[in-house]
């Protein structure tokens, strides 16, 4: 587990919201735009990924007294119960000290390799399974939670909120699935669900909300037929939502590590066009440099900056050498996000155009508003 830089929990109150939908989906995502990946399903009772995945076929295989994981596309290594039932009508009927060793296993016994995340796919509820996962998973990242908008869901999503925050385990927000749906026909949105809505429900337990995924039957489709649908080439108003959501995802993970910083000094950066935020970051004409003073929690000292000529790494370099430790911006691609992460530094994205002191203020203040990774390059 120590190869995995980041884990990630996907839990749901009850089943049947699209946790195992959004959890395959968010995996194929990260292995798309970051490289090594792995999905662990450890939803025992219903395990659904293999066939989310269309590697119903697959069987698992031990070397070196590890085991294989199977692959979906080169990126993503993917273990399940799934893989090991002989057929998948199989039913599981374990006892809690059996799912504990099987947990145990599929963490300890597996050959993860390096990865840059590691996505883990819980049973519905909050059970021994989960509870195995905590104790057996060091440095959680932190838990996705799913939900839909009905009544029932707010208190479901309750629970896991409680759950996380009694293990310690950081809330990385919430995402709001079958939120709507929208007529192929004639696209009128119909609600299906009248409870909270998933912004509602997040904000009532102090926790992010990540995003809305509304209900489409293309998404039920693409399941069916093991191919996910951020991995289509259909451009469609789901698959922005859910790529959406997953980058804000992203943002919430650097987020506990921005507030460990603020603690100390600070150096923010943040690229500017005609005096205010621009969201062309590579070719922005200056960059404000602003010192933020700990004690005070306020701007120090501000410097404009004329960046190096345009080329990939070395704006990241540039910034560290100053000992900037955090960058914010409107837009910015998950590749160049990477880089700065390679030079510790924090990325906020979708600031707004403002200028560079307001929005230090305001995310001093804990009231940054921020929207679309706007990346116009
Ligand atoms: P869970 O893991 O919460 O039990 P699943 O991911 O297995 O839920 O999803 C349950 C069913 O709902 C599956 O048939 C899946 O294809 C479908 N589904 C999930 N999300 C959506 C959505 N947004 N629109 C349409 N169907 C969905």
């Amino acid at each position: 587990m120590k190869n995995i830089k980041h884990k990630i929990l996907v839990l749901s109150g009850k089943g049947g919201v699209g946790k195992s939908t959004i959890a395959a989906n968010l995996a194929v995502w990260l292995s798309m735009e970051n490289g090594n990946t792995g999905l662990l399903d450890i939803d025992i009772h219903g395990p659904s990924v293999p066939k989310l995945l269309g590697l119903e076929q697959k069987t698992l295989n031990q070397q070196d007294e590890k085991i294989i994981p199977a692959k979906y596309e080169q990126m993503l290594k993917v273990i399940s119960i799934g893989f090991l039932l002989r057929s998948k009508d199989d039913a599981v009927i374990w006892r809690g000290p059996m799912k504990h060793n099987i947990i145990n296993n599929f963490v300890s016994d597996v050959s993860w390799g390096e990865l840059n995340y590691l996505v883990v796919d819980c049973p519905p509820g909050t059970g021994d399974e989960h509870i195995s996962i905590a104790q057996l998973i060091p440095g959680i990242d932190g838990a996705v939670i799913v939900t839909t908008p009905q009544q029932l869901s707010v208190i479901d999503v309750k629970k896991c909120v409680t759950f996380c925050r009694q293990l310690n385990i950081p809330v990385l927000g919430v995402i709001e699935n079958m939120a709507g749906f929208v007529c192929p026909n004639c696209g009128q949105k119909t609600e299906i669900f009248t409870g909270k809505s998933g912004k509602e429900t997040a904000a009532e337990l102090g926790a992010p909300f990540l995003g809305s995924i509304p209900l489409d039957p293309y998404l039920a489709l693409t399941s069916d037929i093991g191919k996910p649908l951020i991995r289509s080439d259909i451009q469609s108003p789901t698959k922005k939502a859910m790529q959406f959501t997953f980058e804000r995802l992203m943002e919430n993970m650097e987020i506990p590590k921005i507030k460990m910083e603020a603690k100390n000094n600070m150096k923010i950066a943040i690229p500017i066009t005609n005096g205010k935020l621009s969201s062309h970051f590579g070719h922005c004409e200056q960059f404000a440099v602003i010192d933020v003073d700990a004690g005070s929690k306020s701007i120090a000292k501000t410097e404009m900056l004329t960046p190096p000529a345009h080329e990939p790494g070395v704006l990241p370099k540039w910034l560290s050498e100053m000992g900037v430790n955090l960058v914010i911006a409107g837009g910015l691609g998950q590749r160049a996000q990477q880089l700065f992460k390679e030079n510790n530094i924090a990325v906020i994205v979708g600031a707004p155009s403002d200028m560079p002191e307001n929005i230090v203020t305001a995310y001093l203040g804990k009231s940054l508003q921020t929207g679309d990774n706007v990346c116009d390059h």
